[in-house]
């Protein structure tokens, strides 16, 4: 690949996750030394108006409420889908046909046989795809992970993780996709980012217990009336890991007061490591053989040292933030289509946290363990 070749970016959706990878795309060109620019070359949207909104606001040359529009144009190179679930699939499918690489949100679709049917796709076209799992390109993650890895703890023997937050808290929100049976409720929603972080921390999870919960079992729809909620508010699982470490994990939209809690611990044989997203710069590190008159966690805080916050910022403690994180995730991404670099994660890593949240739905269903082996 040339020196600065422009890759020309479509993307479907503006809402929440929209901007995010608009932020994203715009600050990994200039933080990191990316061998090509990002066009912002078209924005699709569900309406002429919302399209033409987003276009002028995030700084698209054009726009369209078509977003099939996006495929048979040539100055797109990478298509990126921040649409609802039940969509991810018909819109990542056609623009892996049209040639271009593919970026989509998380969970990457409604059904695991659906993902696989990404996976497949993605890996027949030669084409590069991400799946927007954002958490895990934070440098203090990195860090756990390669502490981990490196026996800073001892043997993992305990995990717990949790990503709790309370936008469904209110019986008056109202009813949307991520009320639809296709692809919603909380544990695909949270729990997938929750499952893909327990299994970059400690490997593949072997077998899961799962329990699921509505317990708002009507929201107000479209029209007024109430519709009903099929899907999980708090979804639940035991964990057993590969590696002989027992742990659990909770997805829960209804925690009243909790705005960000993707929370984990981690207790091994010698210690023990402990981290919050509500304070995505720290990590906390227990040493067992610290003498005992001394013995406690320490706070390790996020600096230059730990790439590549330095590549945001040269002074330690003054954090990066949410979207920074996406600046990283896209970084990989672009370093995957350059050539230089394994994709992060790709549609087949994500088919496979799809696989978790369903097997977790089918042994809560069924009540007893289940295997997560494909
Ligand atoms: P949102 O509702 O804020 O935005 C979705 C956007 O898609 C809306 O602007 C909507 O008008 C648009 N849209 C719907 N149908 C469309 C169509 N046919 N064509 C074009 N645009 C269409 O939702 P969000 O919170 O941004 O979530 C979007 C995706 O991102 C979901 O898959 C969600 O799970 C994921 N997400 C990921 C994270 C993360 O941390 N990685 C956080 C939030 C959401």
């Amino acid at each position: 690949m040339t020196a600065r070749e422009t890759l020309g970016l479509g993307l479907i959706g503006s809402g929440f996750m929209g901007k995010a990878h608009v932020f994203g795309f715009a600050t990994a060109q200039r933080v990191f030394d990316l061998p090509f620019a990002i066009a912002f070359a078209c924005i699709a949207e569900q309406t002429a108006d919302l399209a033409e909104a987003a276009r002028a606001s995030l700084g698209f040359a054009r726009a369209t409420d078509n977003w099939r529009d996006l495929l048979d144009d040539p100055a797109i190179d990478i298509v990126d889908i921040t649409a609802p679930n039940a969509l991810h699939k018909e819109m990542a499918l056609a623009a892996l046909a049209a040639g271009k690489h593919v970026y989509c949100e998380k969970p990457l679709a409604p059904t695991a046989a659906e993902a696989d049917d990404m996976a497949t796709a993605a890996e027949r076209s030669g084409r590069c795809t991400q799946v927007g799992f954002n958490y895990l390109a934070n440098p203090m993650m990195v860090l756990a992970r390669d502490l981990i890895r490196d026996g800073a703890i001892g043997e993992p023997r305990s995990y717990r993780g949790i990503h709790a937050e309370d936008y469904m808290r209110d019986a008056a929100a109202p009813w949307t996709w991520r009320h639809d049976p296709a692809g919603g409720g909380a544990l695909a929603d949270l729990g997938s980012h929750a499952l893909a972080t327990a299994e970059f921390l400690l490997g593949p999870i072997a077998a899961v217990f799962g329990e699921t919960t509505t317990v708002i079992a009507g929201r107000p729809g479209p029209d007024g009336q109430s519709k009903a909620v099929e899907v999980d508010d708090i979804g639940r699982a035991l964990l057993r890991f590969a590696s002989g470490a027992s742990g659990s994990l909770e997805a829960n939209w209804i925690a009243s007061g909790r705005k960000m809690q993707h929370d984990v611990e981690v207790y091994g044989s010698r210690g023990a490591i402990l981290f919050s997203q509500e304070r995505l710069n720290e990590l906390k590190l227990y040493d067992a053989s610290d003498p005992s008159d001394r013995s406690g966690f320490r706070t390790i805080v996020a600096g230059p040292e730990h790439a590549p916050y330095g590549r945001f910022c040269v002074a330690p403690g003054h954090q990066l933030g949410f979207n920074d994180l996406k600046a990283i995730e896209i970084q990989g991404f672009l370093r995957a289509i350059a050539g230089d670099a394994p994709e992060p994660f790709n549609f087949r890593a994500g088919a496979r946290v799809q696989h978790l949240v369903e097997t977790i739905h089918r042994s809560a269903a069924e009540g007893r363990w289940r295997s997560t082996a494909a």
